[in-house]
């Protein structure tokens, strides 16, 4: 591995300021970038550490929950108020990695992670997300795990986060910090498309940090469901998962919120189907009618074309887990 400087500021103000210089990273619970340096896929000169700043706490605000952007994962997932208001986080968060990972990794970091494409992390194979212009082993290779929407000609790599699908599908802000001040992004729109761009993972620019998560109150909680479909029970990146939130009324939806995980650079978020679902009644037969929309657009390439199948089925059964009839 390449030698590397290693800081730990103690203020926000001196956080910015180190990452302001090319060639700096910042490091929270490193259960990626370690991995990532120790493969040479990411050989930054320094390492800012923002362990000390605090950004743990997970605290009501007006109308939402505001998450700060060093929770650990285990904590958001066993956190009373995130289980009451937003139970789908808590199960994707639970969903993801293993329990020894979900108590290192953070929010931010789980945000920030890289895609577990195979040709990413192999140095001696093309990559253009690694080096741009350096050609995409995925495209004519192994790509079983790969996207079925929105990928390019220049790379068809997935997100692998669990808790940013749910995060997409439940509306939330994230709150920025950079030199001119604070900004809030949406965070569907927090994650980038491939297009030509694939090194670009997200729109976080070099010299920012991201403060926290907030997730606005909602009617989803009795009936929302996070179902991920991977190879072993656990500790596996999601082939398709799904977070299913809808809000019921007297048996018929009156608000769905949908997002897919495992078929795009981005957790992949349903308006089309969530709005077709509005006035429906909350029966298997609309899940499967809904089902059929969510897939306008997919592609399959040679390995994973069984994805095309399994993603309906995958949100039918979200949605039927989700409106109690599973
Ligand atoms: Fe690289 Fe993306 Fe191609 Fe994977 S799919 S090899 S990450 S360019």
């Amino acid at each position: 591995m390449k030698q590397f400087q290693y800081v730990r500021p103690s203020t926000q103000q001196s956080v910015l300021d180190a990452i302001a210089k090319p060639g700096t990273k910042i490091i929270a619970g490193g259960s990626n970038l370690v991995d990532l340096m120790k493969h040479g896929v990411m050989s930054p000169d320094k390492l800012v550490d923002i362990n000390k700043l605090p950004l743990r706490q997970i605290t009501p605000a007006k109308g939402s929950l505001h998450i700060g952007a060093l929770a650990l994962n285990s904590q958001v997932a066993e956190d009373k108020q995130v289980k009451e208001k937003f139970p789908l986080l808590s199960q994707a968060l639970n969903a993801g990695a293993s329990a020894q990972l979900r108590n290192m990794a953070t929010v931010g970091g789980n945000m920030m992670q890289r895609t577990r494409c195979p040709y990413f992390y192999d140095v001696a194979m093309p990559c253009n997300k690694r080096v741009p212009n350096s050609g995409c082993g995925a495209l004519e290779g192994f790509n079983r795990m790969h996207a079925i929407f929105g990928m390019s000609d220049k790379c068809i790599a997935v997100h692998p986060s669990d808790m940013a699908v749910a995060m997409a599908a439940l509306d939330a802000t994230v709150v920025i910090a950079g030199k001119k001040g604070q900004r809030r992004l949406p965070f569907t729109d927090f994650h980038r498309l491939p297009g030509n761009t694939p090194e670009l993972d997200n729109n976080l620019a070099k010299d920012e940090l991201i403060l926290a998560v907030e997730i606005p109150d909602n009617n989803f909680a009795k009936h929302s469901y996070y179902l991920k479909v991977r190879d072993r029970a656990s500790y596996a990146f999601a082939l398709i998962s799904v977070a299913a939130a809808l809000d019921i009324d007297n048996g018929t939806i009156r608000a769905a919120r949908l997002a897919m995980g495992g078929v795009a650079h981005k957790p992949w978020r349903l308006t089309a189907v969530e709005n077709a679902l509005i006035g429906k009644p909350a029966t298997a037969a609309s899940f499967e009618q809904a089902a059929q929309l969510a897939m306008q657009g997919a592609k399959g390439f040679k390995d994973n074309a069984f994805k095309l199948k399994l993603a309906p089925a995958t949100l039918t059964e979200a949605l039927k887990h989700a409106a109690g009839l599973a």
